[in-house]
């Protein structure tokens, strides 16, 4: 069990990954013999192109600011409403979210370390070993019921997916990223998220797995790879995902929107309504939020 992040970083330095990690269980094993890195042009060239996104007609706000309520005080003094006034933003490394399914994260949009969310909890007592593979993995409450529905939706299907991977702290973050770095530093940028930029910092974010993948890409171990797409467990998400409210962060082409390469296994819960939304106007999440709400921080720059 192992290996498989062996097989993994074959795949990120193919440049066929790129802010995936294994879980933390996973990290430290088997790195005694590293894989030759090869050029990251070479395999993504087979995976086929879709067509442009649409654009964006629906905007919707998530939520709607009530109105203050008037309340009779028995004075005729008018009190003046507060002025419209933009929310002062602060930067990025110190921005701490309130747990908010919608936060936007990305590598210009990263999360301060202090963020933490505030409900996670532990998913093996919900899983069988079959579905986490035993890894230890957190999730946010509010997500646990619609990763146990959408499981058990595919297990139903016929299919067995795994859950490898969910929340990762920013310091779990730093610690893969900086083994990464030492080991590879050309190739860091491909094999590992710079802290504060993954989503599954937000503890709303699991990476799938599919049973089928080793026979597919020819790996034995292989636990992520672009071609879980063509697994049955990749096509039934990409096609029902967003029913139980999910969305696939990272589809392809959208390196420069969202800072990742293709990745077909990473789901992110935002709820029914907006996952619907996203997959009917075929745009994703950090597109939606960049084109329909004001900046959340001030961008910090890169290293
Ligand atoms: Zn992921």
């Amino acid at each position: 069990m192992l290996r498989p992040f062996f097989a993994i970083c074959v795949l990120l330095l193919a440049g066929l990954l790129s802010g995936c990690q294994a879980p933390a269980g996973a990290q430290a094993a088997n790195a005694t013999t590293p894989p030759a890195p090869t050029t990251p042009a070479a395999a993504t060239t087979e995976v086929p192109t879709l067509p442009p996104p649409q654009p964006v007609t629906a905007t919707p706000s998530p939520t709607s600011t009530p109105s203050p309520t008037a309340t009779a005080t028995g004075t005729a003094t008018i009190t003046p409403s507060p002025s419209p006034t933009a929310t002062p933003i602060g930067p990025c490394t110190e921005r701490v979210p309130t747990d908010d399914l919608l936060t936007l994260v990305t590598r210009t949009y990263p999360l301060s370390r202090n963020y933490t969310p505030g409900d996670l909890v532990a998913i093996l007592p919900y899983f069988p070993m079959g579905v986490t593979l035993g890894y230890p993995t957190e999730v946010r409450q509010v997500m646990l019921q619609p990763l146990i529905t959408i499981v058990e939706a595919m297990q139903s299907d016929g299919l067995a997916p795994f859950i490898i991977s969910g929340y990762r702290s920013y310091s779990a973050q730093a610690i893969a990223r900086q083994k990464w770095e030492s080991k590879y530093p050309a190739w860091v940028d491909q094999i590992s998220a710079i802290p504060g930029t993954s989503e599954h910092q937000l503890g709303t974010t699991v990476d799938f797995g599919s049973p089928e993948l080793p026979d597919i890409v020819g790996e034995p171990d292989i636990q992520f790879h672009t071609y879980f797409y063509m697994t049955r467990e990749g096509i039934w998400l990409e096609e029902h995902a967003h029913e139980y409210g999910f969305t696939l962060s990272y589809p392809r082409d959208t390196l420069e929107l969202t800072g990742f390469y293709y990745e077909p296994w990473h789901y992110r819960y935002v709820g029914v309504e907006m996952a619907t939304m996203l997959k009917e106007q075929g745009i994703t999440l950090t597109q939606y939020l960049l084109e329909t709400q004001p900046i959340p921080c001030i961008p910090t720059p890169e290293p």
